[in-house]
């Protein structure tokens, strides 16, 4: 007979993939080294594709009594109050967004877990290593070996499963540290069952609420502000704290394992890939992660091994949240803009701009990765290229430099896909954003549709005569 499938780590990315495997009939252990479920407020927003597969698990009541569809995306510029944008987060008719409570979630996957015969649950319980098949467990100061068909770590981001089995990441240096206020009010405010986000450069916040719950989170630069008054986040949130259920400081880093299937060790969820939160989208992909995942390996335990079959998962789902990490550092770095983040469509061409609005660190920006092309990924993600167009429609270029035609059209096309509108200083509309913005001088300013300024750059000759003998190549070519 197989031996079960053993998956490690019962959070929620183990628990879809033991129930996908149980409603396939599959055997697991699952096993947690935790005591019980643990009762930290995480994730708040689903997309609507996680509902039809948590549909497919069977959790109809928790769809029916415990999810929140979210009305809207609504971008204010923190320093104006003005709301620049309305994002419409419905796509042919159906809400895209929706708004829950992970431990409300891991509840009740815990329930359906219980009622399997096919799923054995083990709290208590830490993988420590495996070899050939087997792995080390420990229970109650004893180590046991367990013999598995597949092991699946889901084992969260630190990974102890991946770690054995030598896998490494590749990180995006985007970090951010976000504090978190998790509270129940008595007064719900005014953006029930929506998210309301203050973009800034310092200190940006979001702010979102459904039934009686509202979370706000700030964010910081690394080495910013650690702690925040009641009083601050009752005017942040613009409604009165009854309750605090949690409040922390959260670091987020963003990184991709390199592989995700070693023999028969297989990772999913947090251990395979994490991502800051500013679209909500880190547990939907490891959800994606279980569905891909699990029929894959019922259809091995029942027929023997297939590798094309199972590293198809891996080919398929490490695409897919790349775009999703894309997506996500554009969308955090457009909140929380700072000249350290900046995009800077002229240095992905390897041409050094002279910022003249604060001194900045030497050497290029930490955001732009060769490798990793962030505009290409956000720009084919499909749906989510539609969902950005929702948010932002266009940026605004005034520059005194004569750009060639060449030079308009490669912007343009890095900026995808946003529409790029270029204005000369003379022009009324440019003179009047300007006059906003108390720019003075003008040689290139990128400004977002919040009239934020991305940057002011002077370009200076030497860099112009590349910049043009560049694209002067390209159209040759
Ligand atoms: C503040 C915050 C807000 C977030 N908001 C969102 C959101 O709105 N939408 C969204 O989609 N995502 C969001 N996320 C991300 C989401 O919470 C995670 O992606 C999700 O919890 C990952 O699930 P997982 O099962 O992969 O890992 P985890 O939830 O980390 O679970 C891993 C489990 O493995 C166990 N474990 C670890 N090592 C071992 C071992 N050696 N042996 C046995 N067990 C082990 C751990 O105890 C843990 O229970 C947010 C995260 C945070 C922190």
């Amino acid at each position: 007979m197989n031996q079960p499938v053993l998956i490690i780590g019962a959070g929620p990315v183990g628990m879809i993939t033991a129930l996908f495997l149980d409603r396939l009939g599959v055997p697991s252990l699952l096993i947690e080294k935790r005591k019980q479920l643990p009762d930290i407020p995480r994730a708040i927003h689903l997309d609507s594709e996680i509902i039809n597969i948590l549909k497919l698990v069977g959790l109809d009541d928790f769809i029916t009594n415990q999810i929140y569809p979210s009305k809207g995306l609504f971008l204010f510029g923190k320093n104006t109050n003005k709301k620049f944008l309305q994002a419409n987060l419905n796509f042919n008719n159906e809400c895209s967004s929706f708004l829950f409570d992970q431990n409300h979630l891991e509840q009740e996957l815990l329930r359906e877990i219980e009622k399997s015969i096919n799923i054995s649950l083990k709290y208590n319980c830490e993988f420590i290593s495996a070899y050939n098949q087997k792995a080390e467990l420990a229970v109650q100061g004893q180590v046991i070996d367990q013999s598995f068909s597949y092991l699946i770590g889901t084992d969260g981001a630190n990974s102890k499963v991946a770690d054995v089995s030598g896998i490494k990441y590749t990180e995006y240096p985007y970090r951010k540290i976000n504090y978190k206020v998790d509270f129940i009010t008595d007064q719900p405010p005014n953006y029930q069952n929506r998210i309301e986000k203050f973009c800034s450069t310092n200190g940006s916040f979001v702010r979102m609420a459904f039934k009686d719950r509202v979370r706000v989170e700030i964010t910081n630069n690394p080495n910013g502000e650690a702690e925040y008054s009641i009083k601050l986040i009752e005017k942040l949130a613009q409604t009165r704290v009854k309750k605090v259920l949690h409040a922390d400081k959260y670091y987020f880093n963003t990184r991709i394992a390199n592989k995700w299937i070693v023999d028969r060790t297989i990772i999913a969820g947090d251990a395979a890939h994490t991502m800051p939160p500013y679209i909500g989208e880190g547990l939907c992909n490891g959800i994606r992660d279980a569905f891909n995942l699990s029929w894959k390996v019922a259809f091995c335990y029942y027929n023997g091994h297939h590798d094309f079959l199972i590293k198809s998962y891996s080919k398929e789902r490490k695409n897919n949240v790349k775009k999703y990490i894309g997506l996500t550092l554009l969308t955090g770095f457009l909140f929380t803009t700072s000249l350290r983040y900046i995009l800077k469509p002229f240095e992905l061409l390897g041409i050094p701009l002279k910022i003249n609005q604060k001194p900045v660190k030497k050497g290029k920006s930490d955001l732009i990765i060769p490798k990793f092309d962030l505009l290409a990924n956000v720009a084919t993600v499909g749906r989510e290229w539609d969902y950005m167009r929702h948010l932002y429609n266009s940026f605004t270029i005034i520059t005194s430099e004569d750009l060639s035609k060449g030079a308009i059209k490669e912007i343009t096309r890095l900026f995808t896909p946003f529409n790029v509108n270029f204005y000369s200083p003379e022009d009324k509309i440019a003179q009047s954003v300007l006059r906003i913005l108390k720019i003075k001088k003008v040689k290139s300013v990128i400004i977002r549709p919040d009239l934020s300024v991305l940057f002011s750059g002077i370009l200076n000759e030497a860099s112009r005569i590349k910049i043009q003998n560049t694209f002067k190549k390209e159209i040759i070519s």
